[in-house]
């Protein structure tokens, strides 16, 4: 007899949010097989895994999750010490993850039930898309429609020092930026002054740039 004859991995699902609900119930939002990027490294990506296991032993149970590339090394993203509720056959556990995606391709989230050979092995895209461009058209949009939000600001921290530096990302590029808040950088790299760690832009300003576009073209679509 194997050691995996007790807790079992019956499914996982990954998701935008997730929070512990009424009665032990899970609700999530935004559930999704693939990432949308811009640029490599990505910037930190964060998502939860919902995942279900039966047959939890008394006591506290360690579940692994790890990421690999195809069927490169893999590198661990956290662990989560559960217990078996009074009663329960089955449980929900909502596992945050995050992890900065050095390329394209298909990935591996495999969980591990620790000290067994349980496993469960989820795939994840990560698909690269076209550098969000705006037309002429779409720029006069935005000017003569105020209303529809032409800029985002974004705050990002340094992950070596945690220093802050606010970024906007504007579709109409003659407007002056306010005191403090910075441009992304062309070259999609910005050197922290405070630690010399390099921070990698261009993914998240291709997020900002593609949530301004398709708010743009809903609005055209939608003839205001
Ligand atoms: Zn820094």
């Amino acid at each position: 007899m194997s050691k995996s004859a007790g807790a079992k991995l019956t499914s996982a699902i990954f998701c935008n949010s997730a929070s512990k609900g009424e009665s032990g119930k899970v609700n999530c939002k935004g559930v999704f097989t693939s990432f949308l990027a811009w640029s490599y490294p990505t910037s930190v990506r964060i998502w939860y895994a919902l995942l279900t296991v039966y047959g939890l032993p008394a006591g506290t149970t360690t579940i692994t999750a790890s990421i690999s590339r195809g069927k490169g090394r893999k590198t661990t993203l956290t662990s989560a010490d559960i217990q078996r509720g009074k009663g329960d056959l089955g449980s929900v556990i909502n596992m945050p993850l995050g992890y900065k995606f050095p390329s394209e391709g298909f990935y591996s989230v495999h969980f591990n039930v620790v000290g067994t050979t349980e496993t469960l092995r989820v795939p994840l895209l990560v698909a690269t898309q076209p550098w969000p461009r705006t037309t002429k058209r779409q720029r006069e949009f935005f000017k003569s429609h105020p209303a529809i939000p032409h800029s985002i600001r974004m705050n990002v921290l340094c992950s070596n020092c945690s220093r802050p530096f606010m970024f906007e990302e504007n579709i109409l590029p003659e407007e002056e930026l306010a005191e403090g808040v910075l441009p992304f950088p062309e070259s999609g790299e910005l050197e922290c002054g405070t630690c010399s760690h390099a921070l990698h832009l261009k993914d998240i300003q291709g997020q900002l740039r593609s949530s301004l576009k398709t708010a743009v073209l809903a609005a055209m679509r939608g003839g205001k």
